[in-house]
């Protein structure tokens, strides 16, 4: 069975990883120019080759069960993306596999979001306010995992609902002195601008979002309304309020 669930999300989660490379590829000169105004005008470079790496891997492991996949992933970037984000981008993915062996499911997918960003923090040493992609990270997870434990969400839901707390962790960042990493060596200077990674964190949620909107929504999303028999009920009464708002 775990098998199965393997063969059926594998070629969502390989589009996934397409996905995020082609973003990452048409933001490059975005996120060199972030990183230019508090950095080293290298982040859009360094993930390009990152992601450009993990493209050529792909045909190697694409038969892989997933945690492999994923774990392939985070070695590539780790040896190619170079910096400070090498390994917060790659060997955070590698750490966060192993929550993936018995596929993607909502249980399984927050462990993931959890595993990485407690990788992350682990790793660089950043905090909330730091003005990193822990900014970005902190409360796109907070927000997915309440959305599903508490609020019993859909993924989906869950996951639309985080990539927003993600955008509002990357304006979050403006304001703040940066402490860590290269941004922090300009002190009160790093003031006003917009934090290379927590931006490029944010892109790679959107792209995970919009590959599970085509093709999440018929697997975890579907399960987890069959388990939430009132999810129905409660989305007519969302309407009816949206309704009312708008009167
Ligand atoms: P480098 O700083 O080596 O040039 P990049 O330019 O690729 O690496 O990445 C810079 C980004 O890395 C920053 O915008 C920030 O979000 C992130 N970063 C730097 N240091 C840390 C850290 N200690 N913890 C978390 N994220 C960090
Ligand atoms: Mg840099």
């Amino acid at each position: 069975m775990s098998e199965d669930i393997h063969e059926r999300q594998r070629p969502v989660v390989l589009e996934a990883i397409n996905a995020v490379a082609d973003r990452i590829e048409s933001e490059q000169d975005h996120l060199t120019e972030l990183d230019s105004a508090i950095g080293d005008a290298d982040h859009g470079a360094n993930l390009t080759r990152g992601f450009s790496s993990v493209r050529e891997e792909l045909e190697e492991i694409e038969d892989e069960p997933i945690d492999a996949i994923v774990k392939e992933v985070g070695t590539t970037l780790i040896s190619n993306v170079g910096g400070a984000s090498g390994p917060l981008y790659g060997g955070t993915l590698l750490t966060a596999s192993q929550e993936l062996t018995d596929g993607i499911t909502a249980e399984s997918s927050v462990a993931f979001a959890e595993a990485y960003l407690a990788k992350v923090k682990d790793r660089g040493d950043a905090t909330v306010g730091d003005k990193t992609m822990v900014d970005t990270l902190t409360p796109a997870v907070h927000t997915y995992k309440k959305s599903i434990e508490e609020d019993e969400l859909p993924p989906l839901t869950a996951l639309a609902k985080a990539v927003d707390a993600a955008e509002r962790g990357v304006e979050y960042t403006v304001p703040l002195k940066a402490m860590k990493g290269r941004a922090s060596f300009l002190g009160w200077r790093s003031v006003g601008h917009q934090d290379p990674g927590a931006t490029s964190t944010l892109y790679i949620l959107e792209e995970l979002l919009a590959v599970a909107e085509t093709h999440l929504e018929g697997e975890t999303a579907v399960e987890a309304v069959a388990e939430n028999v009132s999810e129905t009920d409660e989305s007519a009464d969302d309407a009816e309020a949206t309704d009312a708002e708008q009167r």
